[in-house]
């Protein structure tokens, strides 16, 4: 028979994934996510995706950006530094795109650090799809089906029509992990291909339908790239907490995103 072409997320496989220190771990062995998010324009990208990252499992959270001083302000915990990221420390993970609007200095130095790298909104658009295909640590791309069209040239309409197709094609095109967000979240790899079946989560809620909601899964899904999950598995675990993070801040009410990033770790008790 063939092999199924879609396989729903599993409680019980996202329990195992979850990132959980050991007795004598350290912060830097828990992994340092950094985030090159955020623009004088959209300050606000920068700390949601920060919020995002503080509650996904690294061990700490570097921010390089221009929204440091936002960022500080906001969360104490975090390192931060108003250069760009071929200047931060030593970061096992990086986070670029959320309201990094016109700046490609960023994408372009992110993909050249030889550490996974997730790329998400202006990053997207911003990123040389060669520099991408040549990355030897892994890559993953989170697009909406908006992003999704605009980087395969085609009318959203049509990535719509054909969700499964369209997060191969980026991911093929691309050699990269593919999270396609949207109603539905998939998760494909490069080499889906070859009879892998994409992940589809199956714990979001509409209420995520919200402005900056997308950073949160940023940072979220970043920081467990840092803690050392394979790119498909950062994807798959980041979409379903997130999902059941939604729920539980919203339940059955409007939330904005920051509520979404306080209920993470409600979610991950949950899982747990
Ligand atoms: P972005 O468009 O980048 O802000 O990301 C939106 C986030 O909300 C993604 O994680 C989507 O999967 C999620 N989302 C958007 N609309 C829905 C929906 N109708 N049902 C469930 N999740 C959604
Ligand atoms: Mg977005």
């Amino acid at each position: 028979p063939a092999e199924p072409e879609l396989e729903a997320l599993q409680h019980a496989d996202v329990a195992r994934l979850l990132p959980v220190p050991g007795a004598e771990s350290d912060k830097y062995r828990r992994g340092v996510v950094g985030v090159a998010a955020g623009s004088a324009r959209y300050p606000g990208a920068a700390v949601l995706a920060v919020a995002g990252a503080l509650r996904g499992g690294a061990g700490a959270v570097r921010y390089a950006g221009p929204a440091a001083r936002d960022v500080i302000a906001r969360f104490p915990e975090t390192l931060v530094s108003d250069r760009g990221p071929k200047h931060a420390g030593r970061v096992q993970a990086w986070v670029v795109g959320p309201g990094a609007g016109d700046d490609a200095g960023p994408v372009a130095e992110v993909l050249a650090a030889d550490v996974p790298a997730l790329i998400d909104a202006d990053g997207l658009r911003l990123a040389d799809a060669s520099a991408v295909r040549d990355r030897r640590a892994p890559t993953l791309l989170t697009p909406h089906a908006g992003e999704a069209a605009a980087l395969l040239g085609v009318e959203r309409e049509e990535v719509e029509a054909g969700r499964l197709a369209a997060a191969r094609e980026l991911a093929g095109r691309y050699g990269a992990t593919v999270l396609l967000k949207g109603s539905t979240t998939l998760v494909a790899d490069p080499e889906d291909g070859d009879g892998t079946a994409v992940r589809v989560n199956p714990t979001g809620t509409s209420w995520l339908a919200t402005a900056g909601s997308g950073d949160v899964l940023s940072g979220l899904t970043g920081s467990l790239l840092a803690a050392g999950l394979p790119a498909r598995d950062a994807g798959s675990v980041a979409a379903y907490l997130h999902g059941l993070a939604g729920r539980h801040a919203a339940d059955g009410a409007p939330v904005g995103a920051h509520d979404v990033a306080e209920a993470i770790p409600g979610a991950w008790r949950d899982v747990m």
